[in-house]
Parts: structure tokens; C-alpha cells; sequence
């Protein structure tokens, strides 16, 4: 019976001698680039030569380049808030004895905050009290204002409330520690609490709007003992809302 190659230990040490050579022969060579590698193809990378299985990766070519890091410019995000003017388009609201309406007031002083935010570069709307648009309405804040009657005589202060049943009560809650602190301060007129009513907490629009869309309602001062506040130095009134907003928007440090 003829011996195997794999009992003969002559034709195994000289198979091993072989297998070495060729090592070395590999080993000193391919780093030089004299011989090119072999790879048994995988996929869809090299070159297929026509009805064989093999791809040659040709040492010459080019290391590939890294692309350069194109610098990250995030995409500057516009401010979007809505300001509804109380009462427009729907009733006169409060109406004072000598015949001074509530929607008068509003009106003016929204339409000074709307002025004021548009200038700083925001996209600002306009709303009626009962705007169609308020129905899922999103955006980065919305401000409902409104005044106080007269029917407490010398009656002075303003407040905000927001939604009884919020969904993103730290949202609103911090809206109106902005508003509240900036209205303060710009105006000097101290905060009433005890006068938020079940009607603020209520309020329609705010049950209107997406629910992920902060909001709030300013009842700005009493048409009684703060009338000249309101009628004659309505833009303190409006950049106190303004500025309340960017404080929300913005940061705390306005
Ligand atoms: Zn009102």
C-alpha cells in the first residue's frame, strides 16, 4: 500500500519547508507592493472579474481621502407665538360706566406686542378671540390678553393663568413665572392673586390650542384703578408682555 503525504515525515518536513518559504517570500514582499493581494470576493466592493470569483485589490490604488468635516451651522430656529387680542371679533368684554371697553384696550396693547416680537425677528399672529386658527394651533407660546372691569373701584394688579388641566404644566408654569416677573417689573404693578378666577383657568383657548403648545392668559390691570396705565401708557403695558415672552423664549436672564 503506498504511503500517504500525511504519514511520510520526509514529504511533510519538506511540505513545511514549502509552507515557509512562501511566508517569507509573502511577508517581504506584499508590504513592498511587488505582489498584489488576493482576496476572495464578498460583496460589491473591487472589481469582479468577468466569470471568476476573485477580486483583485490593486495595492496602487489611491487611499481613499476622509471627506472634510463640514462644520455643524445649526439652522437658526425662528420664535413663533400667538397673541390674541380678548374680545376681537366677538364682544366689547368689560364695558366701564363712562363707556370704556375692554376690547379697546387689548386690542391696542396686542397690537404693540405683536409690533414689538415681529421687530426682534419672530413670526408673530394676531388672534381673534374666537380665531378658527386656534383649533390645534402650535406654537412656542400663546398669549391671551385681557383687562380687568371696573367694577371694583380703585382695584389695582394684574395676573396669568394658565391651563387648569395643563399637559406641560413646567412649561407653562415657567411662561408664567417669565410673565409675571418681567410684567412686574416693567409696569410696577404687583401681582393679584386673589382674583384669578375659575373663568382664567377655564379659558376656552386654552383647551382650544395643541396641547403642547405653552400657554397663557394676562388679565393686564383694572380698567378702574389702573385706567391710566392702560389707556395712555399702553406700550409699558405691551413690553412688559414682550419682554416676559422673550424671557420664556429667549432665557431667564431678560
Ligand atoms: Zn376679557
Amino acid at each position: 500500500m503506498k504511503k500517504s503525504a500525511e504519514s511520510d515525515p520526509w514529504a511533510m518536513g519538506l511540505t513545511m519547508r514549502a509552507l515557509v518559504l512562501v511566508a517569507v517570500f509573502a511577508a517581504l514582499l506584499v508590504p513592498a507592493g511587488l505582489v498584489p493581494i488576493v482576496a476572495v470576493a464578498t460583496g460589491t466592493e473591487g472589481v469582479a472579474e468577468p466569470g471568476g470569483s476573485l477580486v483583485v485589490i490593486p495595492l496602487s490604488t489611491a487611499t481613499p481621502v476622509a471627506t472634510p468635516v463640514t462644520e455643524f451651522t445649526p439652522t437658526p430656529t425662528v420664535p413663533r407665538v400667538g397673541i390674541i387680542a380678548g374680545h376681537t371679533g366677538s364682544d366689547s368684554g368689560a364695558v366701564c360706566d363712562d363707556g370704556l371697553q375692554e376690547v379697546t384696550i387689548n386690542t391696542d396693547v396686542a397690537r404693540q406686542v405683536v409690533t414689538m416680537l415681529t421687530a426682534r425677528g419672530w413670526l408673530v399672529t394676531q388672534l381673534e378671540e374666537f380665531d378658527s386658527r386656534l383649533t390645534g394651533y402650535q406654537a412656542d407660546a400663546l398669549v391671551s390678553i385681557h383687562a380687568d372691569s371696573c367694577t371694583l373701584v380703585d382695584r389695582s394688579g394684574f395676573k396669568v393663568a394658565r391651563a387648569e388641566l395643563s399637559s406641560i404644566p413646567d412649561a407653562e408654569d415657567r411662561l408664567i413665572g417669565c410673565l409675571s416677573r418681567l410684567y412686574a417689573e416693567r409696569t410696577g404693578l404687583p401681582f393679584d392673586p386673589f382674583t384669578i378666577t375659575y373663568d382664567m383657568r377655564r379659558y376656552h383657548a386654552l383647551y382650544e390650542i395643541d396641547p403642547n403648545t405653552p400657554a397663557a392668559i394676562i388679565e393686564i390691570g383694572f380698567m378702574s384703578g389702573d385706567r391710566e396705565l392702560l389707556t395712555e401708557r399702553s406700550e409699558i403695558v405691551a413690553r412688559g408682555i414682550a419682554d416676559g415672552l422673550v424671557c420664556f423664549i429667549e432665557g431667564e436672564s431678560r
